[in-house]
């Protein structure tokens, strides 16, 4: 069972000690709840058709109608928040909710803004770099080339104008504020 939260001492915008944490924190956080007004979160009833539908939330993983709530209600620490990365981002939830909440999406954007204030786990920071880096965001391994070579594919070799490119992209986006290095 997930622990309860309490919305007195976890919140989206008004913990100062979030605003301290990280220059892009003010701007970050009333960028984040424009977005999520935007998303009309309101709409939610809490019918919970998004989490009978989640593979991740099937096998203890992320409580998708619980999100929504201390989203809508901003009680939610995102420099520790651990279980808005348990999402597979497979938009089930999306497609069944029935009042056009876009519970992936909204999980999408916590995610940004977890990242941004250094809520990142490692290996999804990994794979930003490797996709700054080579413009892909798993490595070709020796098997990747074997299949495609089977496929009658081309091998896989992205060009430095590409690379280039791609980093321009994600220096635009708010996966340029993740910390890579
Ligand atoms: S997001 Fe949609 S499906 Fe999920 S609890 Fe809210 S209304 Fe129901
Ligand atoms: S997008 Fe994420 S939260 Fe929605 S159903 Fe898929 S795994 Fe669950």
């Amino acid at each position: 069972m997930n622990e309860p939260y309490n919305k007195s001492h976890i919140s989206i915008g008004a913990n100062q000690k979030l605003v301290k944490k990280s220059p892009h924190t003010p701007d970050l956080l009333n960028s984040l709840q424009s977005d999520l007004a935007k998303m009309e979160l309101w709409r939610c009833h809490q019918c919970g058709q998004c989490t009978a539908v989640c593979p991740s939330g099937k096998h203890g993983g992320i409580m998708t109608r619980e999100i929504m709530e201390r989203a809508a209600e901003e009680a939610l620490l995102l420099q520790e928040e651990e279980s808005i990365w348990l999402c597979a981002m497979c938009n089930s939830c999306s497609e069944r909710c029935q009042l056009g909440v876009d519970p992936a999406f909204v999980i999408t954007l916590l995610r940004q803004a977890a990242a941004s204030m250094g809520n990142c786990p490692r290996h999804f920071a990994d794979e930003a770099k490797l996709f700054q880096t080579t413009g892909m965001s798993f490595p070709s391994t020796g098997m990747t080339r074997k299949l495609r070579k089977e496929l009658g594919l081309p091998e896989l070799c992205m060009s430095q104008k590409t690379v280039d490119e791609i980093r321009s992209i994600v220096r635009r986006t708010s996966m340029g504020r993740v910390d890579v290095e």
